[in-house]
This record gives structure tokens, sequence and C-alpha cells, in this order.
């Protein structure tokens, strides 16, 4: 498992083509990928409507509705919480209450746009009373996650809080070590944030959050060529990290 941390460094040049034309092969490229694109929202489409209608777990009892996840299906950034809360709940949306609202100013602040990210949760229905979901709920919506990492492929999957933490990464997360760094693992890349909802009570995490947000835009500005030397079972840094965080 890598562990790296972001030192703020300025992103990588853009490639552009030599004479600022468009070759043939670009054209045959693009129009390749928007056909893919269109299979990915067709595929996001269909498997929106299966979790809308899922019965796998308890969860489907108590929900007033699932909230699938939003957000463009080739996006290079996924943000995955722990679970709808109530304004989730009754919109269908993730991400659209208190903590969602604060999940916009932060990505906002670090230059992300939200629209531009896909975000989702571990468990697409809200868990009575806020609770965190249990393992077996969690293991019962996991193949819908994996599912839309599949058709997705973002570049950076953004771990917000604990439960997320723990299910890429395992049980002994500690989210005060473990926050504002990234991850490979099983061949992705997963940063680690607290959960927006955690700003909420706690001010003083707003700027370690507003922080690791920032070290996110760099670190999705840069691509992950900086951590590919990095391989599951080894820590090494890399040359775009180095600093130990304080917190
Ligand atoms: S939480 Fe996931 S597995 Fe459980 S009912 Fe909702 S969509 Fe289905």
């Amino acid at each position: 498992m890598l562990i790296a941390r972001c030192d703020g460094h300025a992103p990588l040049p853009k490639h552009e083509h030599a004479n600022g034309h468009q070759t043939a092969a670009s054209s045959v490229l693009q129009l390749s990928s928007k056909g893919t694109q269109r299979d990915a929202t067709t595929k996001w489409e269909a498997l929106r409507d299966e979790i809308l209608k899922c019965q796998r777990c308890p969860l489907a009892r108590s929900r007033t509705n699932a909230a699938p996840g939003a957000g463009p299906t080739d996006a290079a950034l996924m943000i995955i919480g722990e679970a709808p809360g109530r304004q989730e709940d009754m919109e269908g949306q993730p991400f659209v209450g208190a903590a969602g609202r604060l999940l916009t100013t932060l990505l906002e602040g670090a230059g992300i746009e939200r629209g531009s990210v896909f975000i989702t949760n571990v468990v697409k229905c809200r868990p009575p009373e806020n609770r965190p979901p249990d393992p077996t709920e969690r293991d019962a919506c996991h193949p819908f996650l994996l599912q839309q990492l599949e058709l997705i492929k973002p570049k950076i999957v953004c771990l917000a809080g604990r439960v997320p933490a723990e299910v890429f990464l395992g049980p002994q997360v500690s989210m005060s070590t473990m926050h504002g760094r990234s991850y490979e693992r099983e061949g992705r890349t997963c940063f680690v944030i607290y959960h927006p909802a955690a700003g909420l009570y706690t001010q003083a995490l707003v700027d370690v959050m507003k922080e690791d947000m920032s070290c996110l835009k760099s670190l999705l500005g840069q691509g992950t060529s900086g951590l590919t030397e990095a391989r599951d079972g080894q820590q090494s840094l890399t040359k775009f990290f180095g600093k130990p965080t304080k917190t």
C-alpha cells in the first residue's frame, strides 16, 4: 500500500500537438471515445434503475428513495461517502444536505467543479437514524459500487470518511493519520479525506479539509504517473509527495 503526501507541486504541463491541429487519428479517437461514453451512460442508466428498485438488504424497507449516485460517467474523480442521510433519502441524490453543501464549498474552493465529479456512497439507501451501515448492508451493496467504478474508471477514488476508507483500505483505518494521503490499492489510486459532516461538528477540521482538498486537486492535475512505482504492500514516497501530515 502506498502512503504518499501531497506537497502542492504545480501540475505537469498539458500535452499539446506540435502544430496545434487535430490529426485524422485524433478525430477517430474522439469519435470512438464519444461512442464509449454513450455506452457508459446507457449502462449507468440501467444500473441506476436497478439500484432504485433494489431489495437486496433491509435498508430497502426503511428508505424513501435510494440515492444511486450522480455525476458524469467520464469523471476523473469519484467521491465515495458513507450512506445517504435524511435529505439525500428525500431527494434520491447524494450529498445534498448540509454536509453536501460543505463538500461543494470545499471542492470549489480547491478549484474542482462539483459537476465534474461523480459522487456516490458505500450504501445507496439511508440507514435508520443515520447509523453507519453494518457489514451485511455494505456487502450487499458493494457490487453496485464495483460496477460504478468499472463504468466510470476514475483516475482517483476519494474516500470521504472512515467507512469508505475501511471498505477500500482495510479495517485498520485511522482517519487522523490517513487523511490527505493517497494509497494504491488493487490498481486504484485512493485518496482519503474526512467526511464533510465532520466539518459541521468540528470547525477546526474545515481547515484540514481545505488543505486535503487542495492536495487532491494537485493530484488530479498531475495525473497519477508519479504513483506508478508504488505497489500494494510497499510504502514509497513519490516525487510529488513527501511532507508528513501534522494532523
Ligand atoms: S443499500 Fe444497496 S443493497 Fe441495500 S437495498 Fe439499498 S441499493 Fe440495495
